[in-house]
């Protein structure tokens, strides 16, 4: 079993292994023999089952994925049709979602889903997960971080009603009404022009995105803000200051 992802140079062309946390000596036949090395086998195998869910149940093996006990070679039942399966299935759960779910990676990781925006860890399967993004927990802290990207903000003084900057529309303040109108064609063809004309233009929405109040652009390469939309980024990109050659590039 000679799987070489796990060797890494550092800076000082050092080798280790990355899953050991171990140096190696830097030739091909110490690399080779270390990727046999028993203590290594054992933490990559350790590592698969907790990235595919499956646990040593006394001399079975049990895969939570799959809801079954097997006998079978490791790998064999990992590339089943029916394990790869229920895989796809969580991952695009997850996709769909947002990609706010990290499934388990290191041997650390335990075998648990972490929900990033939840800060909870859950059970790597598909039941779990499905169960897991219908919660009003996830649903209000998944319209928290959308409305963040989104430029959407609560009115001052009010639970009911929210802005949207991109959009400049009133909207209430359900889940679900933010949930349809960062989908919708309108608002995400406006964030995106914008995003398109900033693109390589070194100016900055972080801000108009995440402060309540900001309604400015920031352009670093003229030091200015610029009102965020599209007529007046278009107008400050093309202008004379922004197209004006640094002093230290002419010559
Ligand atoms: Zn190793
Ligand atoms: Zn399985
Ligand atoms: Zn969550
Ligand atoms: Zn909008
Ligand atoms: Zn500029």
């Amino acid at each position: 079993m000679a799987y070489y992802e796990d060797i890494v140079y550092d800076v000082n062309g050092k080798v280790k292994c990355g899953l050991c946390n171990a140096g190696i000596i830097n030739s091909s036949h110490s690399i080779e023999i270390h990727l046999n090395e028993k203590t290594h086998k054992h933490l990559y195998i350790k590592r698969l089952m907790v990235q595919n869910s499956i646990w040593l149940n006394g001399s079975q093996k049990h895969c939570v994925l799959c809801n079954i006990n097997f006998e079978t070679n490791l790998q064999s039942h990992i590339d089943s049709f029916s394990h790869q399966n229920v895989t796809k299935k969580v991952k695009s759960l997850v996709e769909k979602d947002g990609s706010w779910l990290e499934l388990p990676h290191f041997i650390s990781d335990k075998g648990a889903i972490h929900c990033l925006i939840c800060n909870k860890f859950i059970e790597y399967s598909s039941q779990s997960v499905e169960d897991h993004l219908k919660t009003t927990h996830h649903r209000r802290a998944r319209a928290i971080v959308l409305q963040h990207y989104n430029g959407i903000f609560s009115i001052e003084g009010s639970n009911e009603d929210l802005w949207c900057k991109i959009c400049r529309v009133c909207l209430d303040n359900y889940i679900e009404v933010i949930f349809e109108h960062v989908e919708k064609k309108e608002h995400s063809r406006n964030l995106q022009k914008i995003k398109r004309l900033i693109e390589g233009q070194s100016i900055d929405i972080e801000t108009f995105l995440t402060d309540p109040i900001e309604d400015k652009a920031y352009c670093n390469k003229c030091d200015t803000k610029v009102s965020c939309n599209v007529d007046n980024l278009e107008r400050h990109i093309k202008g004379k200051m922004h197209n004006k050659e640094e002093k230290s590039n002419s010559n």
